[in-house]
Parts: C-alpha cells; sequence; structure tokens
C-alpha cells in the first residue's frame, strides 16, 4: 500500500474508478503513513481520522450505489491550517487560535470536498502564514522530507513535505509572497499560485487580502491542473472572485511548446540567485529550446524594489487583518482584571515575527508617514504590474527560478529576518502584481530539489500549466524522497 502513497491524484482516481482500491482503503492507506512517518516530518497540526474514513466510506457507497462521483472522489487530501473547516481545530499555527473551531467551511475547501475529496487533516505553517520556513510555527518544527536536518519552506511548509513524503496525495496552502511555491520548491512538488481573483478567499484566515491566493500543491502537473479545475470559479462570498469562467485546463497539457516565446529576466539570474540553481532553470529551458520554444534574457527592472514594496503593503494589511484577535472574538483569551489587561495579555502570544510584521504594519500606515511608506509602496507595485504588462506584449511566458537556493538548515535563518526574506525575492513580484504563476521540480543541487517558476499573464492558468507541464515530461525526475523509501 505504500507505493500508492507516490502515486499522482489522476493515477489514484483510475484506480478508485476501477474498483482496485477502495476510497477507505486508500484512506486508510495514507493514515497508517502519517502514522508511521509524521513523528518524524511534522507535516500535519490536526489529523482528522475519523471525518476522513467517514468520508471515505461516503465515496464508496456512492460510487456501488451507480451514482455520480466527483472527480476527486476517495483522493486523501491535507489542508494548510489557515483555511476554515467547519468544527475541526483551525489554528493557523498561532496560539491565539488555540482551541478554535470555526462555524463555517472555506469555499475552496467546500469545493474540494464536493470534488469527492477525502479530508485527512489540517497542515503546520508560519504563524498567520508569515515566514518562509514554517519554523515561525507556534506548535511544531516540520522537516523537510529530502534532508530532514532542513527546513521545507513556508509558509505552506506542512502542505508541501506532506505531498513529498506521500503522507497527502494533493494539498492546498495560500500563498501572499511565495508560500506555495518556495516550499514546492525546497520539498520537490508542484506549487500553483493562481491569479488573484482566481480561487475564492472566503474561509481563508486573512494575512494580506490584496495579495493571499489559495492553490494546489502536488504530485505533478497534472494534478495541480486537476486539483485547480475543482476549487476555481466566481464564489458570491468573496467579493474579489474574479467572474472568470473555468476551463478544463488538464486539456491544455499538451507537451506542446513550438512556437512558444520565454522571457528570462535577468534580474532573477543574477549574483542573489546561487549559480547551480540558475544553471538547472537553464537547462530545462534548454529542453524546450530544443524543441521549437525560443528563449531571450529580458530585463524587468522594477523587480529590485519589489521586496521592500511587499513589506510595506503586506505587513500594512497584516497589522489590520490580525486587529481583530483581541482576545473576545476568538480563541484564546488571556485572565485580567481589566479589559485593557486582557487585550495585552492576550495579544502578548503573538509570536516575533508577527509582533514585528504588525509594528512595521502600524508604523507604516500611521498619519504623517502613510504617504512616505504605504502609498509609495502601492506606486511602486503599479510600476512592477506595468513592467510585467511590457514584458507580456513580447513573451508568452517569463522563466525563473521559484527560490534563489535550495532548502537551508532549520535554524539556518531564524535570527536574520532579513535573510528570511531574501528567499522570496523571485516569488514576491508575482503577488504584487496579481499574476498565475508554477512552482516545478527541474533538478537537484547536492541532492535536494530545485524549482523552476513559470509566470503568465493573467487568467492564463492554461499556459502556465501547458509549460509546466512539458518540462514535466521532458525531464521525467524521480521525486520520491528517502525519508519515504526508507519507510516504504
Ligand atoms: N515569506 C513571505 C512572508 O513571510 C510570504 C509568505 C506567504 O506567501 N504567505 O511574508
Amino acid at each position: 500500500m505504500d507505493e500508492l502513497c507516490y502515486e499522482p491524484v489522476h493515477r489514484l482516481a483510475q484506480r478508485l474508478a476501477a474498483g482496485e482500491v477502495s476510497a477507505r482503503e486508500l484512506t486508510q492507506a495514507f493514515l497508517d503513513r502519517i502514522q508511521a512517518l509524521d513523528g518524524t516530518v511534522g507535516a500535519y497540526l490536526t489529523v482528522t481520522a475519523e471525518l476522513a474514513l467517514r468520508q471515505a466510506r461516503e465515496e464508496d457507497e456512492r460510487r456501488r450505489r451507480g451514482e455520480p462521483v466527483g472527480p476527486l472522489s476517495g483522493i486523501p487530501v491535507a489542508v494548510k491550517d489557515n483555511l476554515c473547516i467547519q468544527g475541526v481545530p483551525t489554528t493557523a499555527a498561532s496560539r491565539l487560535l488555540a482551541g478554535y473551531r470555526p462555524p463555517y467551511t472555506a469555499t475552496a475547501v467546500q469545493r474540494l470536498r464536493r470534488a469527492g475529496a477525502v479530508i485527512l487533516g489540517k497542515t503546520n505553517m508560519d504563524e498567520f502564514a508569515m515566514g518562509s520556513s514554517t519554523e515561525n510555527s507556534a506548535f511544531r518544527t516540520t522537516r523537510n522530507p529530502w534532508d530532514l536536518e532542513r527546513v521545507p519552506g513556508g509558509s505552506s511548509g506542512g502542505s508541501a513535505a506532506a505531498v513529498a513524503a506521500g503522507e497527502a496525495a494533493a494539498a492546498l496552502g495560500s500563498d501572499t509572497g511565495g508560500s506555495i511555491r518556495q516550499p514546492a520548491a525546497f520539498c520537490g512538488v508542484v506549487g500553483l499560485k493562481p491569479t488573484y481573483g482566481r480561487v475564492s478567499r472566503y474561509g481563508l484566515i486573512a494575512f494580506a487580502s490584496s495579495l493571499d491566493q489559495i492553490g494546489p500543491l502536488t504530485r505533478d502537473v497534472t494534478d495541480a491542473a486537476l486539483v485547480l479545475e475543482a476549487i476555481a470559479g466566481p464564489d458570491p462570498a468573496d467579493a474579489t472572485s474574479a467572474p472568470v469562467p473555468v476551463p478544463s485546463w488538464r486539456e491544455s497539457l499538451t507537451g506542446e511548446v513550438k512556437g512558444l516565446r520565454i522571457g528570462l529576466p535577468r534580474e532573477f539570474f543574477g549574483d542573489a540567485v546561487e549559480a547551480a540553481v540558475a544553471g538547472a532553470v537553464r537547462a530545462a529551458v534548454e529542453r524546450l529550446v530544443a524543441d521549437g520554444a525560443t528563449a531571450e534574457e529580458t530585463s524587468l527592472p522594477s523587480a529590485e524594489h519589489a521586496l521592500p514594496a511587499y513589506y510595506l503593503i503586506a505587513t500594512a494589511e497584516a497589522s489590520s487583518n490580525l486587529a481583530r484577535y483581541d482576545g473576545v472574538r476568538y480563541g484564546y483569551r488571556a485572565d485580567a482584571d481589566t479589559v485593557e489587561g486582557m487585550y495585552l495579555e492576550t495579544r502578548k502570544q503573538f509570536g516575533a515575527e508577527v509582533k514585528r510584521r504588525i509594528l512595521l504594519g502600524t508604523f507604516a500606515l500611521r498619519e504623517g508617514y502613510a504617504d512616505a511608506y504605504y502609498r509609495k509602496a502601492l506606486q511602486v507595485r503599479r510600476l512592477i504590474k506595468d513592467d510585467f504588462d511590457r514584458l507580456f506584449a513580447t513573451f508568452d511566458v517569463l522563466i525563473t527560478p521559484t527560490s534563489p537556493g535550495v532548502a537551508f538548515p532549520l535554524g539556518a535563518r531564524t535570527e536574520d529576518p532579513l535573510a528570511m526574506y531574501a528567499a522570496d525575492i523571485c516569488t514576491l513580484p508575482v503577488n504584487l502584481a496579481g499574476l498565475p504563476a508554477v512552482s516545478v521540480p527541474c533538478g537537484f543541487v547536492d541532492g535536494l530539489p530545485v524549482g523552476l517558476q513559470v509566470i503568465g499573464r493573467p487568467f492564463a492558468e492554461d499556459t502556465v500549466l501547458r509549460v509546466a507541464y512539458a518540462i514535466e515530461q521532458r525531464l521525467r525526475l524521480d521525486l520520491r524522497p528517502p525519508v519515504g523509501r526508507v519507510a516504504a
């Protein structure tokens, strides 16, 4: 059964449809694997075993009765712990939300369920999705299945590690500045950040609302298309969800790249990027060129301002979004003699990084400072968007490394916030411009996976997935990490 845990969703769906395995057996296999491995990997904060087995039995029943089933019927998936599921602990890895059980379910999770998926549990993350290594979780350490002394990336590190280690067939994450793509790169899985507005954010615990997007982390590109098809589409409960139809993205996975125009913005291949990582990305691009694509060096000059602009906009929005955690309405409440004392003692429970962001954001929005910081950052955001628009007049996609390096050792950057923030320099501009982008594995450096990022025009998920698929088909990498092989 352990081998099934490494199979992509589309293959498992065939087995389930053919009756080779039942949803219940498959779910039990994943639960057994979580039991065997997760003490080491630490991908999950909550495992919903009973719920999962009940959902699996329901899917089996449906099939037995000959009723129509959804495209993900019986597929065991994991959900990042900042997505609300009714009655299931949802903490965003924060002490502030310890014990919180939401009264409603996020639209993306509802849609997964409607497609027939089985929910295995909630995955670890950086507190309120602020971080790049999952080390800002208040509750546990998640380890990279490729090297247990290294980080899985973040903030969706639990989701990435769970998929990589075969502890879930697929997972949902959220991406504000790279939190799906960067951990996907570090763990050797596929991670897709959809266009802003493509997936409803209803039920996602907000970090920076103008940047946050929900998306899939999967074992291959076909699965990313499959999961995105299930969760995408307009939603009356999220006013920023776009009224754009949901195509069949699987149909765009042709492997064909003839005539494709690829731009390689030099700012993403410079000194800040490890040479071996840049080399692996360039080598993958060469494979596409050999099959009829063209690749040309280009420039995104505003990219160098993305990091400061992001850390002003994201922290400003976060300081406002996190004001609601006052001990009155959700989760944790401290004891104190006065109301003010209760607020103070409650909010002391935020971790150091979250406190740093609230301070930065409050400062950036202060009367008399907002013009110099917050509004200036919004202008830079506009420049970045214009730069991308200009490049997309010439190129169909832009290709960059997903992160400037491979997974770094646990603890290596926890004392140095700027070094931590630098792990996202390739992904942040994409969020500021609201574009779709996917990270696909493109090789290894020192035995650790390297991610390649494909960036597309707004709502061109079909193109970014097509290019990622073309790379995947040409490289055919073995992406089973050693931790899984040992246990298998
Ligand atoms: N690492 C970035 C940050 O800490 C992005 C996080 C995210 O995408 N949620 O803000």
